[in-house]
């Protein structure tokens, strides 16, 4: 899951930057509504976190042109403005939710994830796969039953493999939507990863669910 910081106090910016990643999101940031916006446009984001008063461009004229051409990415945004108009005004725009600064980053995190949960195309919360069943926004997986001890990350790869089950995804498209590495970077990191996340879901049953596509990348699916 890879997200969008626009918020132009330095501070806050990495201490949400740095608590997201740690929670297994990929997060980029920007410090002005003009950079930020491009970034919207130019990258694929399953959320946008937005600060309201911006230097450039400001997070409601971010979010209308955001929607204007046809982006449907969720959008929440974060700000010291409190008051009833404005948060009438940010979710008439199409903002999915609305957070008053200051706020505790357990009550932050629980929204981005519950507007994860909601998506702009809607997910099942729960995804089976054979016996396999992995809870998106519980960060949960098990196996006939039994709970699969994760690491963030392997958790990560576990949920993009398992939301795009039967479609192979390439080494690339890993390291950019698991760890937000671009495609020079070294993807042995995808393979040292799969080895694990196999090691956990796979080795201790009969049934593999996990499949390498040799020159291509990594599926899973109950074939
Ligand atoms: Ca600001």
């Amino acid at each position: 899951m890879r997200i969008l910081i626009i918020e132009d106090e330095n501070k806050t910016a990495a201490y949400l930057k740095k608590g997201l990643s740690e929670n297994g999101y990929v997060v980029d940031t920007a410090f002005d509504g003009s950079s930020g916006l491009l970034l919207a446009e130019t990258n694929e984001y399953d959320l946008l976190i937005l600060d309201i008063m911006l230097p450039g461009r400001d997070g409601w004229s971010i979010l209308s042109e955001i929607r204007r051409r046809g982006k449907q990415t969720p959008v929440l945004f974060l700000t010291a403005k409190d008051s009833v108009q404005d948060r009438v005004k940010g979710l008439e725009l199409g903002a999915d939710d609305y957070l008053v600064k200051p706020f505790a980053f357990s009550e932050l995190l629980a929204r981005v994830r519950t507007v994860l949960r909601r998506g702009p195309v809607r997910q099942p919360d729960v995804i089976r796969i054979d016996d396999l069943e992995v809870d998106l926004p519980g960060h949960r997986a098990t196996r006939r039953g039994n709970r699969l001890e994760l690491t963030s990350k392997e958790f990560s790869l576990l949920a993009l493999l398992t939301r795009r089950s039967g479609e192979v995804l390439s080494r690339t498209l890993i390291a950019d939507q698991v760890w937000g590495m671009n495609f020079d970077s070294d993807t042995n990191v995808v393979d040292v990863a799969v080895r694990r996340l196999r090691s956990k879901v796979d080795d201790p049953f009969e049934k593999k669910l996990i499949k390498t596509i040799r020159g291509v990348g990594y599926t899973i699916d109950d074939e």
